[in-house]
Parts: structure tokens; sequence; C-alpha cells
């Protein structure tokens, strides 16, 4: 029989990484708290149609990285791969946006794309979004939100912001006809990736990673030189924000983002650390977004970060420290009556011991395997009830860890002896 695996892409989290991907969540989810934003959890699954008219027909997600599939009544659904596209249907359905909303929501993203170091095909983000804020204050906020999280996670140093503005639809129309009249001079210069965008998604070819391009655009028309007056003031008021906030940036002309439905501020916190796999969190303006799938006309901004990526950073950093995955205390028994025994005592402990990690030996076993079991589980100390401690009403407390020594403890004094003994 042929072995059944995981789906290529689609990775196990096993629980000696958990406690980074815990300690992430948790850092990201208190700080998000803080800074007033409601957490919103949604579908995974969504109606294909929403992807093609948010991200775009011709983006590279659209075009050759989406899971799509017919489902039993013949609907076309994707799985979603990215947040924004529900997470702005689902205010229009919902009637959120009579007032400002500052929401995030995190979970499995879907690309069909090839494999490599932090890049998968089922990969997690936490997004965040807020909706009905048009001025580059609420800009400034996630980006010095996002900050702060590098700060508390303890790899500020391993990151940094670029930032660009890509201006209003019609701005970006204009640089885009400035852009291809270039380029179509010089169409076999080209990479052929870049060839191919220039008649599908030209701007796209700002951030190509071929030397020859980059240096072919170093002579192209600047979109900063197109900017709108509107996106042009935004963009200075933003620099001024993070300026008087001490937040340092690089202003980067060529920074587009690969969905079509931004607009003006782009952002991206970018490493060194893990490769080609750089990005580690990109976000930006989407003011059209909400009208152009039914909604009434509101500004949106947001950014996602992928969460793959940042664990990375954070083993290879080694900036923050994992919680323990050590047991505090094992619990043996041997015999029917210490078994009884031990299992009604251990429920009383974790009553009173609510925070300890108390593993009990399941499956029976001799007292030398059990024993075996207790000090591979990492616990400082092993809990034994044998026949002589159950007629004595006592437990036999042993020392895993350093000189081992073992104490006869009366059952009614273990809650108190086991707190001084454990802190
Ligand atoms: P990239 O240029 O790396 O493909 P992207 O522009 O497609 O990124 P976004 O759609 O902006 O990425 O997603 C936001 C973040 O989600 C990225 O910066 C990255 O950290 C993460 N991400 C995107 N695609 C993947 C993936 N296939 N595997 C792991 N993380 C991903
Ligand atoms: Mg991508």
């Amino acid at each position: 029989m042929t072995k059944l695996r995981a789906i290529r892409g689609m990775n196990d989290i096993l629980p000696e990484e958990t406690p980074y991907w815990q300690s992430l969540e948790g850092t990201v989810r208190d700080l998000l708290h803080s800074y007033g934003y409601g957490e919103i959890r949604l579908p995974i699954v969504e109606y294909t149609e929403l992807f093609k008219r948010s991200i775009g027909e011709v983006t590279d997600i659209v075009e050759k990285e989406m899971y799509t599939f017919a489902d039993r009544n013949d609907e076309s659904l994707t799985l979603r791969p990215e947040g924004t596209a529900g997470c702005v249907r689902a205010v229009i359905q919902q009637g959120l946006l009579s007032t400002p909303q500052r929401l995030w929501y995190s979970g499995p993203m879907f690309r069909y794309e090839r494999p490599q170091k932090g890049r998968q095909r089922q990969f997690h983000q936490v997004g965040v979004e807020a909706f009905g804020i048009a001025s580059p204050d609420i800009d400034a906020e996630l980006i010095l939100l996002s900050a702060r999280l590098w700060r508390l996670l303890g790899i500020s140093d391993a990151v940094t912001l670029e930032l660009n503005s890509i201006g209003s639809p019609a701005a970006r129309a204009a640089y885009r006809a400035a852009l291809v009249e270039y380029l179509e001079a010089r169409r076999e210069q080209l990479d052929e990736d870049s060839q191919r965008r220039l008649d599908s998604n030209p701007l796209r070819i700002l951030d190509s990673k071929n030397a020859d391009t980059q240096a072919l655009l170093d002579d192209a028309p600047s979109l900063a030189n197109y900017l709108d007056e509107e996106s042009q003031a935004d963009f200075a008021r933003l620099c001024a924000l993070l300026d008087a906030a001490g937040q340092s940036y690089r202003v980067n002309p060529r920074l587009v983002r690969g969905l079509d439905y931004y607009n003006k501020t782009v952002f991206e916190w970018v490493t060194d650390r893990l490769g080609a796999q750089g990005t580690v969190c990109a976000g930006g303006r989407y003011d059209g977004l909400v009208e152009q799938l039914g909604g009434k006309a509101t500004p949106g901004i947001g950014f996602a970060m992928g969460l793959e990526r940042l664990v990375l950073l954070l083993s290879e950093t080694g900036a923050a420290v994992p919680l323990a995955q050590d047991a505090d205390l094992y619990v043996v028994s041997v015999g029917a009556a210490a078994e009884l025994e031990a299992v009604a005592r251990t429920e009383a402990l974790r009553d009173i011991l609510p925070e300890r990690r108390i593993v009990l030996n399941a499956g029976g076993g001799s007292f030398k395997s059990q024993m075996k079991k207790a000090d591979k589980s990492g616990a400082r100390l092993a809990l034994i009830w044998g026949e002589d401690e159950v007629s004595q009403g006592t437990c036999a407390v042993k020392s895993l860890r350093g000189e081992g020594g073992q104490q006869s403890v009366a059952v009614q004094d273990l809650p108190e002896y086991l707190r001084a003994a454990l802190v």
C-alpha cells in the first residue's frame, strides 16, 4: 500500500515548534487588543468570484496560485489565498461600515506556489484591517503597531520598513502608460517574466528580481513623478508622522504590491535573514475595494504578516524564549489501589495548581518503566503511589533533577510541599 502523505507544501507543525507559534500568536493578540482592534473570524472558503473581483484577474494569485474547485452544486469555490477580500465581503454583508472599524484575523491561507523555505502552499497570516478612515494617521498607526510587535518579539534589529505611495488609480494609469511606452521600446532587454507582465501587469516589473531588468528601470519614468496631489500630500504627512514617532523607514520608489486593489500607501517589512523570502509583513491602502465589491464607498487600509516567516525569524535570531515543554510533575502508581489514589489525588492537585503541567502515567507498566517515562517527560518531580503510600496516607516525592532525593509527604501536605518545591 502506498504511504499516505500530507500534500506538498502543507506542513505539520509539531509540538516542538508550536511554542514559538503560541508565543507569537499570544503577543499579537494582546498587542492588537491594546490598540483597540477586534478579532473577526472568517470562512476559509469563499466564492471564487470574490477573489477575482478583488485581487484582480491578471495577478499571479488569481492566474496561477488559487485552489479552485466546484462543489457538489457546481458552484466555483476557492480556498482563500489571502484575508482582505473575505474581510471586506464580511463587513459589507454584516453592515459594519456605518462607523470606522479596526479589525484583525488569523488563519491559514492557500496558494499553489513552489514550496521552499518560507514559502508554503498552506501558510498562515495575521491580517489587520481598518475601515472608514481616509487620513494617513491610520496608516501611521498600522505601521507603528507592527513596529511595536517586532520590538515585543525581539526581532526589530532583523527587519526594516520600506514605504511607497502608488497614488490614485488615475495617476497609476498615467504612469502605467509611460512605463509601458519606455519598456516597449526595450522589450528585447527584459527577462521573460517581465515581457509577459508588460502585457498583463506592467507595474509588477518594478519588483522584478532580475538584475538586468532592474538596471533597465534606472532610467525609466518614476512613479513618484506621476502622483496626484492628494497622494503626495498624504504620503508627506505619513512620513512626518513616522518621523515624529521616531520610526525609521526607507522610501522605495519601486515598491508595488502584487494585488490590484492597493492605492496610495504601500509598505513592506523586510529582512535579509531568510534568503529570497524576505518579506515578513506587507500591506497598504485599498480605498476603492469596498465599493468595488458592492459596498458604499469606504476607505480601507491593512496589512498581513506571514507567520511561518516570523517563526523562522524568531527561531533563527533566538529572540523569543519558547514556553517550556517540560512537565512539572509526573505521577506514578503501582497496583490497582494505588492507581485509584493517584488519579483522585492528581485531580485534586490540578484544582490547586492549575498552572502546573502534571502528567499522569497512563497505560500501567512496572515501577521501573514508569520512572523511565517520568524522566523522559522532563518533569522535575515524580509523585509515586504504591501499596505502602496508600495505607499510610502519604506520597513519595522523588526529585528527578540534580541530587535525586526522595521524601515521604502526607497527602494533605502535598499542595503546600509542591508549591514550595516548584518555585
Ligand atoms: P511574496 O512576494 O513573498 O510572494 P506576496 O506579496 O505574495 O509575498 P502577500 O500577499 O502580501 O505576499 O502576503 C503577505 C505576507 O504573507 C507576505 O509578506 C509573506 O510574509 C506571507 N506569505 C505570502 N505568501 C506566502 C507563502 N506562500 N508562504 C508563506 N508565507 C507567505
Ligand atoms: Mg506571492
